[in-house]
């Protein structure tokens, strides 16, 4: 790689004194450690030299919450109705099919599209460990290394949100699907954790998957691990009324209390969904500083309901955004979400501006993976960006300076044009440089599976 990049930027939505605003014509260097090292506007034509970057350049996107095997779901669980259970039913049966080969194959293909979509970083909340029957690979690690491979090759960043999965719900052992995701107890799930190391572009976080899934009594274990490795900690929290309903027979408090009780909340700690919550709850989440992670295209695809987002950020909790099952992949869609479900709601409009909503999924959803360097076109982050046409025809028609609105309201994944990350561009017109044909890896590894 040269020891400068340059990239020129025909439209840039930058950080202000006051706000983020568009502006026109700007040099984006990135230097050999892959960092933004200037941001200068330049007026006048792509100058000889640098890498010309037609549209609007964002941020690049950060995608909070990712079960990259549930893309496989896409589609079959849209036949007929069903719940939240039967759905996760059709998705144990999809992670039966897995192993470390096929899961490298998938997470790539996934990955990729995600690249392709405008993201540059993901968190996998990963608890498919082990093999069938819940027996040892021979690196317990084996699928969680296909992830962080299957990342590289893809040409973004991930955090891989190792997740302690210990029983089938409260006082229930693992069955049969959930023997693959279960260590044992939460000592063993660190232990197995610890083998784990950050690389150039993957770092380690924990996750609880649900008050559901881990024992009270060994939640403490995993706060513990995160907070030694001062790593990100996420968590699935009250997406579905059963959980809260469970939670309170079994301990007589709601799940949030109960992950506050025993030191899961804090400002490293993203809960996920935080759909059905009281107002403790939200005073809860917010006075710790926990961000709150919204999945809303996966919400409204598992008729989970809207959760108190705009009433979480005002109490102080940062947003960040993910894709989750992967229903659709498109950080814009998710982002207009957010607003556009309050809009149904509540029936008045002008909840979250543009700007929030983009800050959610850049700097804020990047924060809440374990990356606070990345997330904003500014001089010492990252050099991790991504380009929208503003002449599809989804785009065409606004002024440039309309672009954040025009990106989050009205573009979607197919409007990206490029992709850089860490000062190397991964998607160039569209196209994935390391995996030319996006489409066809993910036919070749969905079927695979069937
Ligand atoms: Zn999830």
């Amino acid at each position: 790689m040269p020891a400068v990049v340059t990239y020129w930027a025909e439209h840039a939505w930058l950080p202000g004194a006051d706000a983020p605003a568009v502006a026109p014509e700007v040099l984006i260097e990135a230097g050999p450690d892959g960092r933004i090292t200037a941001v200068t506007p330049r007026s006048g034509p792509c100058p000889a030299g640098a890498v010309r970057l037609a549209g609007l350049t964002l941020p690049g996107q950060a995608n909070a919450h990712s079960h990259a095997f549930h893309r496989a779901l896409r589609g079959a669980v849209q036949v007929g109705s069903g719940t939240f259970w039967t759905w996760r039913d059709t998705m144990y049966q999809v992670a039966a099919a897995l192993d470390p080969d096929r899961y490298l194959a998938l997470a790539t293909a996934v990955y990729a599209e995600m690249a392709l979509a405008g993201i540059t970083a993901v968190g996998e909340f990963h608890y498919l460990h082990h093999a069938p029957g819940g027996v040892r690979y021979a690196d317990p690690n084996a699928m969680g290394a296909a992830l962080v491979e299957a990342a590289a090759r893809a040409g973004i960043r991930i955090t891989l949100l190792d997740t302690c999965y210990l029983s089938a719900g409260f006082g229930a052992a693992p069955t049969e699907p959930q023997l693959r995701f279960s260590d044992g107890d939460a000592d063993a799930w660190a232990a197995r954790a610890d083998a784990l190391k950050d690389t150039g572009h993957a770092r380690i976080g924990a996750a609880v998957h649900s008050v559901r899934a881990v024992p009270a009594e060994q939640l403490d274990t995993v706060a513990h691990w995160a907070a030694v490795r001062r790593a990100p900690l996420h968590v699935h929290l009250s997406e579905q009324t059963a959980e809260n309903e469970a939670c309170l027979a079994a301990h007589g408090v709601t799940p949030t209390r109960l992950l506050a009780d025993h030191g899961v909340l804090g400002p490293r700690t993203s809960a996920v969904h935080a759909t059905h919550l009281t107002e403790e709850d939200q005073r809860l989440l917010a006075g710790s500083g926990t961000t709150v992670c919204m999945c809303p295209t996966t919400e409204r695809d598992l008729a989970d309901g809207i959760g108190p987002a705009r009433r979480l950020a005002s109490l102080g909790s940062p947003i960040s955004l993910g894709s989750d099952s992967h229903a659709v992949i498109d950080p814009f869609e998710e982002a207009r979400a957010l607003e556009l479900d309050e809009r149904l709601r509540t029936r008045t409009r002008g909840h979250w501006t543009a700007a929030e909503l983009l800050r959610a999924g850049t700097e804020d959803g990047h924060a809440s993976l374990g990356w606070p360097e990345a997330g904003r076109l500014a001089a010492g982050a990252l050099a991790d960006f991504c380009t929208i046409a503003l002449d599809s025809v989804r785009t065409a028609g606004p002024g440039p300076e309309l672009g954040a609105e025009t990106a989050v309201f009205a573009a979607s994944a197919a409007d990206v044009r490029h992709l850089v990350v860490g000062g190397r561009h991964v998607v160039a017109d569209g196209v994935h440089l390391g995996v030319p044909d996006v489409g066809r890896a993910l036919v070749e590894a969905i079927s695979a599976l069937r």
